[in-house]
């Protein structure tokens, strides 16, 4: 059977790249090819962009009302095919069948939902003052925006921002990743299907060197949505400075979930706290790897966490039963048993896990990961300070408070963290000192779309979520009228 190829999305038409170069996109739980991914170039990028520049003003003085229904349709759309985003996605990734039908693919019709809803009921200020004049703000859309997304959640992410740079009027040229690019090109063309003007939205697929890099250059870009590693933003960050662009960066993180000896270790949390570190293969920018733990119950807790992660079942993203699927591909997977080998080589134990999964039948060829615990290595340490993304967890004993605050904010990431005690006074204190953009309290993973979301330090640049990313993707104009 031909390998199917996918198409970009530019000017309203699904388009083949102009020079023919296609990527091969691998199941990362078979190791084999299934699909080809155009492997677009600057003149491509360019083509989309001509496609915005001409679609942009039509778009940005269609009413709201207007605009957030073209996005609730091609929510609908997702959800009429729900099935079929499902398992592109586990097939795409790696991840199991469940994970995409419990998260990826509900948050992505989330993101569509939310920002059109969002977008009617948004209002901008106004600001009189007693000398007799009045301010109001406009907030208007920035003409051309650039989204670039990654592979590990990934219609999701991809979706958290073409929602919002749409609904606030702007016309987009996207990029997922080249790793995982199938269910964005779904979503591109069933955004023909909602009736979206030509041009509006534009997905380019291809390289972050060619494609990704054309779009941050490109002049007519006035704003760059990005999220991805922290190597990658700050090349973003970079090569958009010369041109003022608006930047956002969502990035690494290397984060820490606390549990203190007072806290409520119920199954339940326990379950969450398992969770915390191997949800998606541990391949979610706000898993917590490190796992602080106060050393008066540093034995006990070890020992049911061990239990737990021991009987998390690696498998075929198809069962059923498979807690965990394949890491993403052949590199990443690399990179991960590498990560391991220095924890080995710097002093570090494996409590469980350690090693690649033998899945057999199908699954034979695929990249899959043990769950893995490592114990005795000092917050200093490789391991401990370097993003893993992968299904690895360190252990790590702390005194008290402070020598935990030291420890969780002692790398260069301020994604998230997570803490675990029943002290309501603590919890107060310890989330106003812990220098992360999200601070998570007996919970881990609870969003809600109304709130700023982002990294502090080397996580990150600026905030999405809520009305931060309609402020992200529009310009705010000060008229001041004298009476
Ligand atoms: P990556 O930086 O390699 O790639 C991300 C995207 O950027 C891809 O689409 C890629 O093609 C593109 N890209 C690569 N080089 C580029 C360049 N020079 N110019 C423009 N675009 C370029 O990241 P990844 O490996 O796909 O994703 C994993 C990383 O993403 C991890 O570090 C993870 O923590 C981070 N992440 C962060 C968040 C967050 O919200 N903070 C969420 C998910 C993932």
């Amino acid at each position: 059977m031909p390998i199917p190829r996918l198409a970009n999305l530019i000017d309203g038409r699904l388009q083949a790249p102009r020079d023919d170069r296609w990527l091969d996109v691998f199941e990362p739980a078979t190791g084999q090819v299934f699909a080809h991914c155009p492997d677009a170039s600057a003149e491509d990028v360019a083509d989309a962009v001509a496609a915005a520049q001409r679609a942009a003003p039509g778009w940005a003085t269609t009413p709201a009302e207007r605009r957030a229904g073209l996005l609730h349709k091609l929510a609908t759309l997702v959800q009429e095919r729900f099935e079929d985003f499902v398992a592109l996605e586990s097939r795409d990734s790696g991840k199991p069948l469940a994970q995409a039908r419990s998260l990826d693919i509900p948050r992505a019709i989330a993101n569509l939902r939310y920002f059109a809803a969002q977008v009617v009921a948004w209002s901008s200020e106004s600001h009189a003052m007693e000398t007799g004049a009045i301010n109001y703000t406009l907030r208007q859309p920035l003409g051309v925006a650039g989204c670039i997304s990654p592979w590990n959640l990934p219609l999701y992410l991809f979706t958290w921002k073409i929602a919002p740079a749409l609904a606030a009027g702007n016309a987009v040229v996207a990029k997922p990743s080249e790793t995982t690019p199938c269910t964005a090109a779904l979503l591109g063309e069933l955004s023909i299907e909602a009736g979206f003007p030509p041009g509006v939205l534009n997905i380019v697929q291809g390289r972050g060197p060619s494609v990704g890099q054309a779009i941050v250059e490109h002049p007519a870009v006035k704003a760059v949505s990005f999220t991805g590693s922290t190597r990658t933003g700050a090349q973003i960050a970079a090569a958009a400075a010369p041109h003022f662009k608006k930047v956002s960066l969502e990035l690494g993180g290397k984060n820490p979930a606390v549990v203190f000896e007072d806290a409520d270790l119920s199954d339940a949390n326990l379950d969450t706290i398992v969770r915390s570190g191997f949800a998606n293969q541990g391949e979610i920018c706000l898993c917590g790897s490190r796992l602080l733990v106060q050393r008066s119950i540093y034995g006990a807790f070890r020992e049911r966490y061990l239990a737990r992660v021991k009987a998390l079942r690696v498998g075929d993203p198809h069962e059923p039963g498979s807690d965990l699927g394949a890491l993403v591909s052949r590199e990443h997977f690399d990179k991960v048993m590498d990560c391991i080998a220095t924890a080995r080589g710097e002093g570090g134990a494996v409590l469980c896990g350690g090693e690649a999964v033998h899945v057999p039948g199908r699954c034979a060829e695929g990249w899959f990961v043990a769950p893995t615990v490592i114990e005795g290595l000092g917050p200093d340490a490789l391991t401990n300070q370097h993003e893993i993304f992968g299904p690895v967890v360190s252990l790590i004993p702390f005194e008290d408070e402070d020598e935990a605050l030291a420890i969780a904010n002692g790398t260069g990431y301020g994604l998230a963290a997570s803490v675990w005690t029943r002290d309501l006074s603590r919890a107060h204190r310890i989330g106003e000192r812990l220098d992360f953009g999200i601070v998570w309290i007996n919970c881990w993973l609870l969003r809600d779309l109304r709130t700023p979301f982002g990294g502090a330090k080397q996580s990150g640049l600026g905030r999405e979520g809520g009305v931060e990313a309609l402020r992200f993707f529009t310009e705010p104009k000060n008229i001041c009228i004298r009476y």
